[in-house]
């Protein structure tokens, strides 16, 4: 007898013909550290039993893969300072191989040491690492208080279990411009690439954005004069734009939302820790997946609904002093 043919569901694909194929998933709103572009100083975070559980985390999760989704990212807030974040990253690895490519994590690394070990063991191969400065005082003023040296054993750590690391650096017009080519080379040293991020309108803070705010594609320009960069094929699924260094042997990403629009490729959503779907990062279209959770169905219909209202692009805007955010949530709550 033939074996019944599976049918698969149909993809998730928006109006502007985008596949949706990558879920980042926000596990809190919490963090360890205070960047000044990410948080205000003082923050209200979100009661806990806003937040949802491992199991309707899970639920999410496989109703996205079910439709498509190949990568899922977790991110916060800083994921590693949830409390079962292990439980929920293994919850979400058993699609690995099963429609999930790749479950990977975003982290400012503090929690590292803790929980490299683990993080291989749940089948994470990759992680992206946040740090915007290798001087430990600069580190600690943009981080509000941080330590830097935390976060380098937390890489050491990582780097010793076998995660292939990539620093994720926002670029700082007042804090870290001139200590870029150092952090590059520092990390193509030990076989980190690095992604440099332009500084996006979210959230308000006490800084005026116009003041942190310099066009990542007028660094790479800068770059460019002092080092050969030649065009890598490497794709991650997100939306850097690779280069590869002649004179580091290293890869070099720039993210560019402002000064070189990449929202014709979009493939993502996020997913807030309330279990708010966010359609696109700058913009306010979401969908409240909990409230269809805690009401007992209707999961895959929500999804096929809310992606047929993705916005096109988003509307970044940073050219002048004294600028309101784009968008009223900060970066750590929308799960950067
Ligand atoms: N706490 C983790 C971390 O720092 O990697 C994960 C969450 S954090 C919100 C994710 C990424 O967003 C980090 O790389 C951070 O530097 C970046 N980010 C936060 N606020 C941003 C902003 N306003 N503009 C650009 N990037 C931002
Ligand atoms: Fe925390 Fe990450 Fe935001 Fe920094 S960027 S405050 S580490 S969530």
């Amino acid at each position: 007898m033939l074996d019944k043919p599976q049918i698969q569901p149909a993809k998730l694909v928006d109006p502007f013909g985008r596949e949706i194929t990558y879920l980042r998933l926000s596990v809190t709103d919490r963090c360890d550290l205070r960047c000044t572009y990410c948080m205000a100083e003082k923050m209200t975070f979100l009661p806990k039993s806003d937040l949802l559980d491992a199991s309707e985390l899970e639920e999410v999760a496989s109703a996205f893969i079910a439709r498509g989704v190949r990568k899922i990212r977790i991110t916060g807030g800083e994921p590693l300072v949830r409390r079962n974040i292990i439980d929920i990253m293994e919850r979400v690895s058993k699609h690995l191989g099963h429609g999930l490519d790749e479950l990977t994590l975003t982290t400012n690394g503090t929690q590292l040491q803790k929980h490299a070990s683990d993080l291989v063991r749940v089948g994470v191969k990759r992680i992206n690492v946040s740090l915007d400065s290798l001087n430990p005082e600069t580190f600690s003023r943009i981080t509000r208080g941080g330590r830097l040296a935390q976060v380098l054993d937390g890489i050491a750590a990582a780097q010793s279990h076998g995660l292939k690391i990539k620093l994720n650096v926002v670029v700082l017009k007042q804090d870290n411009l001139d200590e870029l080519p150092a952090m590059i080379r520092w990390a193509h040293a030990r076989d980190i690439d690095v992604t440099l991020i332009e500084a996006m309108p979210m959230g308000e803070i006490e800084a005026d954005r116009f003041d942190q705010y310099t066009p990542v594609s007028d660094v790479k320009a800068n770059l460019a004069k002092d080092w050969a960069l030649s065009r890598d094929t490497y794709r991650t699924g997100g939306p850097s734009d690779y280069w590869r260094v002649a004179e580091t042997g290293g890869r070099l990403g720039f993210i560019t939302p402002l000064s070189k629009n990449f929202c014709g490729g979009c493939n993502r959503v996020r997913l807030t820790c309330t279990g708010k779907l966010f359609l696109c990062l700058g913009r306010d279209e979401d969908a409240d997946l909990r409230a269809v959770l805690r009401s007992g169905g209707g999961l895959d219909a929500a999804l096929i609904e809310a992606i047929g209202r993705k916005p096109e692009s988003h509307d970044f805007r940073i050219d002048a002093p004294g600028q309101s955010p784009a968008v009223a949530r900060h970066m750590s709550m929308t799960g950067g």
